[in-house]
């Protein structure tokens, strides 16, 4: 069966093509600047019309949707009403749910007969407890807003916890693995017997570890302080949090961990500050992952930082094991949540739809902004 796995962003969409169960990969590329002014893809409906031209005879078409709330605990396939789902979604993943929409639909109304399915970044950690997601504001922001922690990079955490497993020989219901995920993004999971059951990322991406460019953790006190002091909106405040603070904005230098190393390395202090935070901020997730799991049996690190730069892997487990009768084992996986994509949407078409058609958009659908 072939899958084409499609990740559509608000200006690129990324593509994989998959034999699967053989789990060949049998082409993969990226249409970037879609809409962008000069840009000769003007939608990712036209967007999606190249990337079909070279590609054929697909089987099924799996997407990466960003945030499934509370109404995805698992991966979908499509119909109109998991349209309306995702949609109602948008209200709280502005940023990413309207374009992944976007390649959804336009799937829908270039191939009307291939099958479809929805796989989330945020449903591997719908398991993690209601005393881990509910933050200590009044509950009435939980049951009129939905604020709570969600959690994200759930593919890749769900995908390196199973592929640690089957490495160690061992099923998954009998471990307890923290994974980090290390990229520009970063995030760590608490994954308990296969379940997600806390991660540091929370309602969005910005919660947790300090990142390329998100700040992480800090006092929330501290937004409404800085907006009076430099009187800043809150458009200028959420760049200021999610695009000039983290590893760019400690080393004054850059978001690229590489670049920092080598700084670092020539004498420049921010930069070697930058990387001591990172580092002590996982190791601080680590230990509260530990005790909440009474143990730890394996720590994988993955993504950009986590697959190629031993020195901070080296950094960041130094003597963090030290009181264990046994050491935990450290692993380096490298994610691939685009496989992953293919692999649930193949389980899910032999589950549920072995045979029948693909998704007959209801007529208002057809007309979604960014779809034609
Ligand atoms: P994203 O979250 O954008 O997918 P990546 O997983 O590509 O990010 O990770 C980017 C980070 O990984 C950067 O800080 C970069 O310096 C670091 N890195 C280190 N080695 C590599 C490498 N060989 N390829 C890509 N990124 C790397």
């Amino acid at each position: 069966m072939k899958i084409l796995v499609i990740n559509s962003g608000s200006s690129s969409i990324k593509y994989k093509l998959f034999v699967m169960p053989k789990e060949k990969l049998l082409a993969k590329g990226i249409i970037e600047h879609i809409g962008e002014k000069g840009s000769n893809v003007g939608n990712h409906y036209a967007g999606l019309k190249l990337i079909l031209n070279k590609v054929n005879s697909i089987d099924a078409i799996g997407h990466r949707v960003v945030h499934g709330a509370e109404s995805f605990k698992k991966p979908v396939l499509i119909n109109n009403s998991v349209i309306k789902k995702i949609k109602q979604c948008c209200a709280i993943a502005p940023l990413h749910n309207p374009a992944n929409l976007a390649g959804i639909i336009a799937c829908a109304r270039l191939l009307p007969g291939v099958k479809q399915a929805a796989v989330f970044d945020t449903a591997f950690h719908q398991s993690i407890p209601e005393y881990a997601y509910i933050y200590g504001l009044p509950y009435e922001f939980y049951s009129k807003f939905c604020i709570r922690k969600y959690g994200f990079h759930g593919t890749s955490h769900e995908y390196v916890a199973h592929e640690a497993a089957r490495i160690l020989k061992k099923p998954i219901n009998k471990l307890k693995i923290i994974t980090c995920h290390l990229g520009n993004g970063c995030s760590i999971t608490a994954v308990d017997r296969g379940k997600s059951i806390d991660t540091s990322m929370g309602f969005t991406p910005l919660e947790g570890l300090i990142m390329g460019t998100r700040c992480g953790d800090i006092d929330p006190a501290l937004v409404t302080y800085i907006m009076r002091k430099e009187k800043l909106d809150t458009h200028e405040m959420d760049i200021l949090l999610n695009k000039e603070s983290g590893l760019k904005g400690i080393s004054g230098i850059s978001n690229d961990m590489r670049v920092l190393e080598e700084k670092a390395k020539s004498g420049n202090k921010r930069a070697k500050l930058a990387i001591d935070i990172f580092i002590y901020r996982i190791r601080k997730y680590i230990g509260a992952y530990t005790a909440i799991m009474s143990g730890c049996d394996c720590l994988v690190f993955t993504a950009g930082i986590g697959e190629n730069q031993k020195s901070i892997r080296l950094k960041i487990t130094k003597n963090i094991f030290k009181h264990f009768k046994k050491a935990p084992k450290v692993l380096v996986i490298p994610t691939n949540e685009e496989l992953m994509i293919a692999k649930q949407t193949y389980q899910l078409i032999k589950e549920f739809s072995p045979a029948g058609g693909g998704v007959s958009l209801d007529k208002r659908l057809r007309s979604f902004p960014w779809s034609r």
